[in-house]
């Protein structure tokens, strides 16, 4: 029962949440006994497709054809499909992002795979059952789904699995399946950004405001400090909720789950929920009035204060410190 990851790339880059796939898939294959071997469309280095064996992977398969340049939905999951028929993989495992929620169920009407897709934990093998937790009504709840056919797809929700380091280099294969006129319904002719911002699950820095900030008008000292920062800008539930910010904007349980070096929480009390999409932080910046506020429970730093006191001091001082 091999396993076969894909592995997704920005502009030749790979994406922080390939790792989280690799990583993800190294530990089924080995609660399967089995090999893993990962898949790259597109344009990315040799060097750093060798790479992915530092997190398990055992051989990489590369898809270099022009035609894949940019992401097609339909033929990239019949090239997908291709090579799991190729390694004789029965598991196939992606990135529950914007491009693998629209590849799991192509690969998997593909391979007549059962699919779960938003997976944030490892299966349970126990067994002849294969059992997945996943995030069900838009991430509002959890549900455990039992994948009974052969073949399964399981799409990882991004940030929730930590990225582990166990290998050396793998081999690159070039790999070169026949692609069919049919796939390509719909090509992508050109791309524009639409902003220079950094998107928030890959983000680094990730600066966060809550309803201590008291309304959408005082959100320009947010976004001021994480611009500086070259960060991402987030918000509690509540927050997003009132339709300060956008609901994209809402890390936790219910949200988006975060894994920058710096999360900088200002005026957010640190509700269990909240938590829940932040513990993978590597430091974590509490700014809060409350010196009993539950978030200096987990917090590196904290700063008791008023935000609108504290926060443009910061402002200053990343300013002072940057010229
Ligand atoms: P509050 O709890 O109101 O806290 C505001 C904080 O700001 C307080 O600590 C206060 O001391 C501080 N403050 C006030 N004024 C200032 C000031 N001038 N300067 C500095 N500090 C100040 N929440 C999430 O965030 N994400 C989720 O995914 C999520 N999912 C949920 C799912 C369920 C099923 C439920 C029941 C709840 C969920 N919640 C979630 C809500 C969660 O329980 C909390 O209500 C929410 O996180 C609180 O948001 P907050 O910290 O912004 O607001």
């Amino acid at each position: 029962m091999p396993v076969l990851v894909y592995t997704e790339n920005a502009e030749g880059k790979f994406k922080k949440s390939t790792f989280e796939v690799v990583s993800y898939g190294r530990a089924v294959a080995d609660q399967l006994g089995t090999s893993l071997t990962a898949i790259s469309i597109g344009n990315v280095s040799a060097d750093e497709l060798a790479a992915l064996g530092k997190y398990g992977a055992e051989k990489v398969l590369n898809v270099s054809n022009s035609q894949l340049k940019n992401f097609v939905n339909q033929a990239y999951a019949s090239v997908i499909a291709a090579a799991a028929d190729k390694e004789g993989a029965d598991v196939v495992i992606l990135s529950n992002s914007f491009s693998g929620r629209g590849l799991a169920p192509r690969i998997g009407v593909k391979l007549e795979a059962g699919v779960a897709d938003g997976a944030v934990a490892l299966p349970e093998t126990a067994g002849n059952k294969f059992t997945v937790k996943k995030t069900a009504f838009s991430g509002k709840a959890f549900a455990t789904v039992e994948l009974t056919s052969a073949k399964k797809v399981i799409s990882l929700t991004p940030n929730t699995y930590k990225v582990e380091e166990k290998g050396g280099g793998a081999p690159v294969e070039d790999f070169a399946p026949a692609v069919k006129e049919s796939d390509f319904r719909a090509i992508v002719k050109e791309i524009v950004r639409a902003t220079d911002k950094v998107s928030l699950p890959d983000a680094d820095i990730v600066v966060s405001g809550g309803r201590g900030l008291k309304g959408p008008e005082n959100w320009g000292m947010v976004e001021e400090l994480a611009n500086l920062l070259g960060g991402a800008t987030a918000c509690s539930k509540p927050v997003s909720d009132a339709g300060w910010r956008p609901h994209s904007e809402h890390v936790g349980q219910t949200g988006i789950a975060v894994s920058p070096n710096l999360y900088i929480a200002i005026g957010i009390s640190g509700a269990i929920q909240h938590l829940a999409g932040i513990s993978r932080s590597k430091v974590i910046v509490a700014i809060n009035k409350d010196p009993e506020a539950p978030i200096f429970k987990v917090a590196d730093y904290g700063i008791v204060g008023d935000a609108f006191e504290v926060v443009p001091k910061l402002i200053e001082a990343v300013k002072t410190y940057k010229a």
